[in-house]
C-alpha cells in the first residue's frame, strides 16, 4: 500500500468469509464469495452509485482450524479448505487491490488448536517441539489443563494451548509465517488476535512486559520485511493500557472503550460522558488516527440489537463513529442494521444479500447457519436505493470522511454546547478544519457552541459539508476560540452537522 500510515484516511471492514457468500452451493461462505462481492465493498472505477466505498477489508482467520470459527489454527501458511485454496485468496487480495482496497488477515499467535501437529509433537516430545508449547508438572491455577501426567497452559480452553513465545524457535517461525502472507500472499497487514495475552509471568497473565516486548520484536520483523505492513491489535482493555502498545509495539489498537460509549450515548441521547471519555482517549493515542474505533466486532452483540433496531440511535452511532477521531470499523451487516445477539454464531449469521429464500442471497444451499432474525426488507438489495435507509446514512458517512481530511487525521478539542444532548468537537488537520457538531438527542436542538480557545483567527467562511447549509460563521475571539456561536436554526434528531471552517 505504498508508504506507512496508508490506514489512517480508510474505512475498514470487518467480514467473518464463513457468513459472507457462499460461491459454490454448500452453504458455507468462501473466498470466492467475497471476491464476487467486492463490487458492493468498493468500484475500480472510484465513484460508483451501489457501493458502500470502504478501502479496507479485515478478514476473520482465513487458515485451516476444526473450528467455525478459526481462531485455533492447525496450519500458519494454508487456507480454510472451506474457504478454498491460496489461489483463491490471493485473487481475493489482487482482485480488491485492483479496487484500491487494503486486505488484513486476523493471526491469532497467543494459541493455536490442540490438533495443530506443533502441539501433537509437542505433547509426544517429538520433533524439537517439546518446548513449543508452556507445559509444568504441576498446575499452575486458572488456564491449566491436563494432560496424562502434565499440564499446558490453555486461556482460552483446552482445545486452545497457548504457545511457548519465549522460545525463539517459536517466534523465529510466526514471524516467517507472516513474512510468508505479506510476501507471496500479497496481504497487508494483520490484526493480532489477543494481543495482550502472549506472555504470562506466574500469576500476571495480561499485558506483562514481555509482551510488549515480544511484539515489538515482532513488529520490527514485519516491517523490516515491508515497512507498510499494518500491524493491529486487540487489546481488550481500557483505553491506557491498549494505547500503551502504540506506536512501538503495534502500529494500532483498537480502543474497546469508545466503542461501547458511542453505543451507549447514541441509546441514552446524552453526549456529557462522551466527550470528556474522547477528550481523554485521543491525547493517550499518539496521533488522532493511532488507534481503531468501532461500534461492535464479532465479540459483542450486534449494534442494531443493542440499540433494539431503533432508526435514529443506529443512525447517530453510524454518525459518531465515522465523523469520529480513530481509523473506523465496520462489522459486515451493521451498515444494514442486520440483528444478532450472544451465543456468538448468532452474532456472525450470515449476511443479507437480498430478500429471497433460502438464505437471502447468501447461498443457494440452507446456510450453515440460521440467518438473522430480521425481516427481509433488512438486506442490501432492500436499502442499496432507498432513500433514507441505514445502509444509503453509512454510505454518505464513508465517502464524507474520506473527503474530508479533518475527520480521518483533525486532532479532536471539545467544543461547549449549551444542550447536554449535543456533543461537537473541532477537528484540525493540516489542509482542513472542521466544526463537527452531534444531536444525540431524539428532539431538534438549536444548541449555542462555545471555544474557550483554539487555532482560529480572522474572519473565517463556513460551509456546510454534511447536514443543515450553513450561512452564520463563528466570530473568532482574541484567544482563537469563539463564543455564542448559534451555526443553524435548528439541528434535527439524531442528527450531524459538519462544518467545514476556512479563511
Ligand atoms: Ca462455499
Amino acid at each position: 500500500m505504498g508508504q506507512p500510515g496508508w490506514w489512517r484516511h480508510r474505512t475498514f471492514y470487518e467480514i467473518f468469509v464463513r457468513s459472507f457468500a457462499d460461491s459454490d452451493g454448500d452453504g458455507i461462505g468462501d473466498l470466492r464469495g467475497v471476491t464476487s462481492k467486492l463490487d458492493y465493498l468498493r468500484s475500480v472505477d472510484g465513484d460508483h452509485p451501489d457501493v458502500l466505498g470502504v478501502d479496507a477489508l479485515w478478514l476473520m482467520p482465513t487458515f485451516p482450524s476444526p473450528s467455525y470459527h478459526g481462531y485455533d489454527v492447525t496450519d500458519y501458511r494454508g487456507v480454510n479448505p472451506d474457504y478454498g485454496t491460496l489461489d483463491d485468496l490471493k485473487d481475493l487480495v489482487r482482485e480488491a487491490h485492483r479496487r484500491h482496497m487494503a486486505v488484513i488477515l486476523d493471526l491469532p499467535l497467543n494459541h493455536t488448536s490442540d490438533q495443530h501437529p506443533w502441539f501433537v509433537s509437542s505433547r509426544a516430545g517429538t520433533d524439537g517441539k517439546a518446548d513449543w508449547y508452556v507445559w509444568s508438572d504441576q498446575p499452575q491455577g486458572n488456564g491449566w489443563q491436563a494432560s496424562g501426567d502434565r499440564y499446558y497452559y490453555a486461556n482460552f480452553g483446552p482445545g486452545l494451548p497457548d504457545l511457548n513465545l519465549r522460545n525463539p524457535d517459536v517466534t523465529a517461525e510466526l514471524t516467517a509465517d507472516a513474512t510468508f502472507w505479506i510476501g507471496d500472499g500479497g496481504v497487508d497487514g494483520f490484526r493480532l488476535d489477543a494481543a495482550k495475552h502472549l506472555i504470562e509471568d506466574g500469576a500476571t497473565t495480561e499485558n506483562t512486559p514481555e509482551t510488549h516486548a515480544w511484539l515489538q520484536t515482532f513488529t520490527d520483523a514485519v516491517h523490516a520485511s515491508r515497512r507498510d505492513t499494518l500491524l493491529l491489535g486487540e487489546v481488550w482493555d481500557n483505553s491506557k493500557v491498549s494505547a500503551s502498545y502504540v506506536p512501538d509495539d503495534l502500529d494500532l489498537t483498537f480502543d474497546f472503550t469508545l466503542g461501547t460509549a458511542y453505543v451507549m450515548a447514541a441509546q441514552s441521547g446524552d453526549g456529557a460522558g462522551l466527550e470528556s471519555l474522547l477528550t481523554n482517549v485521543t491525547k493517550l493515542y499518539p496521533s488522532p488516527g493511532g488507534f481503531a474505533s468501532f461500534l461492535s466486532n464479532h465479540d459483542m452483540d450486534r449494534v442494531a440489537s443493542q440499540l433494539h433496531s431503533d432508526a435514529g440511535q443506529l443512525r447517530v452511532a453510524a454518525d459518531l463513529l465515522l465523523t469520529g477521531p480513530g481509523v473506523p470499523f465496520v462489522y459486515y451487516g451493521e451498515e444494514i442494521g442486520m440483528t444478532g445477539s450472544k451465543p456468538d454464531e448468532r452474532i456472525r449469521t450470515p449476511m443479507r444479500w437480498d430478500g429471497s429464500s433460502p438464505a437471502a442471497g447468501f447461498s443457494s444451499h440452507a446456510p450453515w447457519e440460521a440467518l438473522s432474525d430480521d425481516a427481509a426488507s433488512v438486506s442490501v438489495v432492500g436499502e442499496m436505493k432507498a432513500k433514507g435507509s441505514l445502509l444509503e446514512h453509512y454510505r454518505g458517512l464513508i465517502d464524507l470522511r474520506a473527503k474530508h481530511e479533518a475527520l480521518w487525521n483533525g486532532s479532536w478539542t471539545a467544543v461547549i454546547s449549551d444542550q447536554p444532548g449535543v456533543v461537537a468537537s473541532l477537528r484540525v488537520a493540516p489542509t482542513e478544519t472542521a466544526l463537527v457538531v452531534t444531536n444525540l438527542s431524539k428532539e431538534p436542538v438549536s444548541p449555542t457552541l462555545s471555544l474557550a480557545s483554539g487555532p482560529l483567527c480572522g474572519r473565517p467562511n463556513v460551509s456546510g459539508a454534511w447536514g443543515e447549509s450553513i450561512h452564520v460563521a463563528p466570530v473568532i475571539n482574541a484567544a482563537g476560540g469563539f463564543d455564542g456561536y448559534r451555526p443553524v436554526d435548528t439541528i434535527p434528531p439524531q442528527s450531524s452537522l459538519v462544518i467545514q471552517i476556512g479563511s
